[in-house]
């Protein structure tokens, strides 16, 4: 009897164990994609897209770290 009691508590904890990975899966998938990260082309660090200086360019959207990296990109408008 003791081990079917063992084994419904470690389901019971596996269970728990994915519900808590799936929910944290899933609920930070929005923040990971808020959290991309781009080259800034200047000094080459990398910025997340939330927090980065954004300049348009004529290929396309280019991401800084600072407005001094920004300024000093000729290519950007
Ligand atoms: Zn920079």
């Amino acid at each position: 009897m003791r081990i079917y009691l063992m084994l419904a508590i470690l389901v019971a904890v596996t269970w728990y164990a994915v519900s808590r990975i799936k929910s944290t899966f899933f609920s930070s998938s929005p923040c990971v994609n808020s959290l991309e990260m781009e080259k800034d082309p200047v000094c080459g660090k990398f910025v997340a897209r939330d927090t980065a200086v954004v300049k348009k360019a004529p290929d396309g959207f280019r991401y800084y770290c600072s407005h001094s990296c920004a300024s000093q990109d000729a290519l950007a408008e």
